[in-house]
């Protein structure tokens, strides 16, 4: 970062990184050089941006790192080929695939990371040009659990509230969510909310005793695994303390045991297992901190939680994620400023290029699914493609696709912008189906994943490129082309729209610039309610974002879904929840089951996995710059000094740390703020891949692999 006055021109933009979603000034030299990054005072997040954020400068000069042409393995090597030689090898073996194993044995496996114009090019190429639905990506290790919660609950996905409800709000739900390391301006925005609200209270759930609980008016630290029982009690409380909005609940609500319809009595009923009395030993918690909690969130003006990888990343996250939404339907926090339940979202682009444009394995743009007859018929009739096109069978799911490498199912892949060899759970496992399968990787450096790939495709960065990015709270932002791509790389839109040539898909595939992609699928979105047929890429040039449902141009955006100021909410009425046919949103009755992942005297340890503030995802950007290495050291394990006494560690001492899928070693690090019988260890580091480790389950529903629990035993080693 250097001096404002090597500033030539400021442009408005957005961070490359989290799916916060910052809105960026950055200062250009004359020399067309990115030399300055700020906060756009103007943006949602009124100028705040993280360490991350702040060093985007440092990200575009790193062109020494940069994959600058095409590769192609030879004897086991990669050599630099032209990108016909890349492309036609890379046609050449997709043709095979198709030709010898059918469209099933094809897939893409894309990124929360990638423009809303290149995750729906891609989606529309796989689906619709080769029949194949394999179409899934990094979003369904993070997101997936959110977003068939968000459907089961209001019939739609993506979050109801805004960050705006962080102003309004009297009481924080924070679970499953560091929110200080993992999203730092919001954290700083509720804790400008505290200052100027003394009395607003904080809520914090978490094994591990974050920064973020640090600050907690109650911190209530369960045992691994074990937060569904705490849910469900919550709302045993609700009931027990009269904070139930039954009004509310009799206009806007059903109830339903995952089979039918029940009705409330029903749901009372179910809630008594979950009196605290009977889970607060489970849960480590006493029946006490629980009623507070519950007290807290019912009882104030307006709760909002939010929630993150701590609840999605769970065996029963999709339940969690019910339960949630579930709490503020009970007690009517819900549909006004401060009372939402809000997802946080970890990627830049996960919501609006993956989930909105139907990106992963079973869904179809705006909300459709494979599965559902009308949807295909709608998606082939908008897609101008014959009837019975699209494939009826949802597609391999993340694991599932890797699996199918491993059993030499897929046979030839294409991966975008994500780095699975690095994140990926039970990493060895489906290292070995990367060996088998032909890989074609498009990244902009070099990553544990480039290493299997059979072909490399070097990919434009950040502002090399235009297109739209769709952040946590439904809004849209553009980030225009500043600086030209290095070396010979190209936009993944430009990757697609010529593999889409080579593959013979150049009818399908007609929109091959990022504005005229966007036209085609804002168009689309107008048969939807997922409606965006009003934000323009002029609006989006000039405005600082904007949210959908927004259907015209001179519609302003939708800040509070299900209630006045959306669309698609009749005229007369409070709160329509539009995604159900009767517009009464689902209060599931969701029973808590035990992990698998259970410690033992064999694995007396939970291994939980997460986030530093100054790193992102597996570094691949990060990991180049110092500033932000000095800050974070490397990769490693954080325990507790009761557990390190136990073993005989010391900080800086070697440990071996072995679970179910495999043993790593790595350097330990001792924090009180650490919980005892829990260690800690964040996966950004590619000399310490910890997802070796890590449990690959995942929830049977949102097929999201359970990262955040993992049983491990831990003993003193001596080399790395
Ligand atoms: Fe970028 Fe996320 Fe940091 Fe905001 S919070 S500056 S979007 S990394």
């Amino acid at each position: 970062i250097v001096d404002e006055g090597d500033v030539d021109k400021w442009h408005k933009s957005v961070c490359r990184y989290c799916g916060t979603g910052c809105g960026v000034m950055l200062g250009m030299s004359k020399e067309n050089q990115l030399v300055r990054v700020r906060g756009d005072q103007e943006a949602h997040n009124k100028g705040v941006i993280c360490i991350k954020g702040s060093t985007l400068s440092n990200l575009m000069k790193q062109e020494d790192r940069r994959i600058k042409y095409p590769m192609i393995r030879k004897n086991g090597k990669l050599e630099r080929a032209t990108w016909d030689e890349a492309l036609s090898l890379m046609a050449d073996k997709f043709k095979e695939a198709l030709a010898e194993n059918g469209p099933e044995s094809v897939g893409y496996y894309g990124s929360g990371q990638l423009l809303i114009e290149e995750s729906y090019t891609a989606n529309k190429l796989f689906k619709a040009g080769f029949k194949s639905n394999n179409v899934d990506g990094n979003p369904r290790l993070c997101m997936a659990s959110a977003a068939v919660g968000y459907t089961q609950t209001f019939g739609k996905d993506e979050p109801p509230g805004c960050y705006e409800d962080m102003d309004h709000a009297d009481c924080f739900f924070l679970i499953g969510s560091n929110t200080y390391e993992g999203h730092p301006p919001l954290w700083e925005r509720i804790m400008i909310r505290k200052k100027s609200h003394p009395n607003t209270k904080i809520i914090v759930v978490d094994p591990r005793y974050t920064k973020t609980a640090e600050k907690a008016d109650i911190h209530l630290p369960v045992v691994p695994g074990t937060d569904m029982l705490l849910l469900n009690s919550m709302m045993y409380c609700f009931i027990e303390q009269d904070l139930c909005d039954t009004d509310f609940i009799s206009k806007n609500v059903t109830f339903n045991d995952g089979k039918s319809a029940v009705d409330f009595e029903k749901f009372k009923l179910f809630l008594e297992d979950y009196k605290p009395e009977k889970v607060a030993d489970e849960l480590g918690l006493t029946p006490r901190q629980i009623r507070t909690a519950a007290y807290w969130f019912g009882a104030s003006k307006a709760t909002m939680s939010m929630w993150t990888m701590g609840i999605n990343q769970r065996a029963q996250g999709v339940f969690l994620n019910n339960n949630l939404n579930s709490m503020h339907l009970l007690t009517g926090q819900i549909n006004r400023p401060g009372a939402t339940p809000l997802s946080l979202t970890g990627q830049s682009n996960a919501c609006g290029g993956v989930r909105d444009t139907g990106s992963l394995s079973h869904l179809l743009p705006n909300g459709r699914l494979v599965a559902n007859p009308t949807h295909r018929a709608e998606m082939e009739k908008l897609w101008k493609v014959p009837a019975g096109t699209i494939n009826p069978k949802p597609g391999y799911h993340a694991l599932a696709m890797f699996q199918a490498m491993v059993d030499e199912k897929l046979k030839a892949c294409l991966i975008m912008c994500t780095n699975p060899a690095q994140s990926l759970p039970n990493n060895d496992h489906y290292r070995e189906g990367m060996k088998k399968s032909f890989l074609a990787v498009a990244d902009i450096f070099e990553t544990e994943t480039t290493k299997f790939a059979d072909v490399v495709l070097p990919a434009a960065l950040y502002i090399e490129k235009e297109g739209v990015y769709g952040q946590t709270e439904r809004r849209y932002q553009i980030i225009e082309k500043l600086v030209d791509p290095v070396g010979e790389a190209k936009s993944d839109l430009e990757i697609l729209v010529e593999f889409a040539k080579k593959m013979g898909q150049d009818k399908l595939i007609t929109a091959h610039t990022s504005e005229e992609v966007w036209e085609e699928y804002r168009e689309l979105s107008s048969h939807s309610k997922y409606n965006f047929k009003g934000i323009t890429r002029e609006r989006l040039k000039k405005e600082r974002g904007i949210q959908w449902p927004c259907p015209d141009e001179n519609h302003p955006g939708t800040k509070r879904r299900y209630t006045k100021g959306d669309p698609f909410v009749p005229e007369g009425k409070d709160h329509y929840f539009y995604g159900k046919p009767d517009g009464k949103a689902v209060v599931f009755l969701r029973p808590y089951k035990r992990v698998k992942e259970v410690t033992s005297t064999t694995k007396p340890l939970y291994l939980t996995t997460g986030r530093v503030v100054s790193q992102w995802h597996t570094g691949t950007m990060t990991g180049g710059i110092k500033e932000l290495n000095i800050q974070s050291g490397g990769g490693r394990f954080i325990m507790h000094p009761e557990d390190a006494r136990r073993l005989k560690l010391k900080k800086g001492d070697l440990a071996s740390v072995q679970s179910t899928y495999g043993t790593i070693t790595g350097h330990v690090d001792i924090s009180e703020n650490e919980t005892p019988g829990v260690v800690f260890a964040s996966f950004y580091d590619p000399k310490f891949l910890v997802n070796k480790i890590v449990n690959d389950d995942y929830d049977p529903i949102s097929k999201e692999p359970v990262y955040k629990v993992t049983a491990v035993n831990v003993s003193k080693a001596t080399s790395l």
